[in-house]
């Protein structure tokens, strides 16, 4: 990936960064910890002082929580994965116990979210409702941008990938903010299709087609949703190989767009 001008911030203080895992898998600190160039490692030692995560953090209970508290009286980027659910006041997603008190993340959510920064949305559930909020939602999730009421920068993707985060805070803290599309995704990582720069896409210009899973050519009749998804999966691909969904024989299942995934099933069509 690109490498960030970090070079201008010589002897500067590293941000401050939460990163608050709620209503969602845990899969986009996950994929952080799969990034490849820069990794993690330079992440965590270079770019931001991550003073809260409930997964990588070695604090635990009240005295992990109030890391998170004295994080926001700093000026900090705020991370938010996973989508936020409000039935019963927040108590589906628990994410401390400080004085007796239980704190959910919709609560955590809106304390860090008015006085962040920055703000960004990590993933699908965090951007749109995504898995979490699928029909029937049970726990009733809602995106990060609904429940604060603002605009949040949008990584959507099941889950993202590590670049976007980590190109993304970079960007935040040598320039600012990124360029951003009408949804708040940046450009750089979501300017184009999947189908734009598909490596099956010579099969598609000369409508030759799969019939099923397996075969070498386009899988758009068996329900590929890369002609409407916009993320550049097949340019910077995954997991530090050359591998990626189609490159795997699995159609896009559209998951950094909108609606996903009730508005992409069925995944496979035949
Ligand atoms: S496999 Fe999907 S993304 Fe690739 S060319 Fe076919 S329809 Fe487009």
């Amino acid at each position: 990936m690109v490498n960030l001008a970090l070079e201008t911030r010589n002897n500067k203080e590293k941000i401050p960064l939460i990163w608050l895992e709620t209503c969602g898998c845990s899969g986009n600190i996950i994929s952080l910890m799969d990034a490849d160039d820069p990794d993690i490692v330079y992440f965590l030692r270079e770019m931001v002082d991550l003073t809260y995560n409930n997964s990588l953090m070695a604090a635990e209970g009240e005295a992990a929580y109030e890391k998170f508290l004295n994080t926001l009286d700093k000026e900090f980027i705020l991370v938010i994965e996973g989508a936020i659910s409000i039935k019963d006041e927040g108590l589906y997603n628990v994410i401390a116990r400080y004085k007796d008190r239980l704190i959910t993340g919709m609560e955590a959510a809106l304390k860090a979210g008015e006085k962040a920064k920055y703000v960004i949305s990590m993933g699908t559930c965090a951007s749109y409702g995504g898995i979490s909020a699928a029909a029937p939602n049970p726990s009733q999730c809602i995106s990060v941008n609904e429940h604060l009421n603002k605009k949040t920068i949008l990584l959507p993707g099941c889950p993202g990938h590590p670049d976007w985060v980590i190109g993304t805070i970079g960007h935040l803290i040598a320039f600012g903010i990124p360029e951003l599309d009408e949804e708040g995704r940046p450009i750089i990582f979501y300017g184009i299709t999947i189908h734009d720069n598909c490596t099956r896409r010579s099969y598609f210009d000369e409508r030759v087609f799969a019939s099923k899973l397996g075969e070498k050519e386009c899988m758009f009749r068996l329900g590929c949703r890369g002609p409407i998804t916009k993320a550049d999966c097949p340019i910077i691909r995954w997991n530090d190989t050359d591998n990626w969904p189609i490159g795997v024989n699995t159609p896009c299942i559209g998951c950094t767009q909108r609606g996903f995934p009730d508005g992409m099933e069925p995944f496979v069509r035949y």
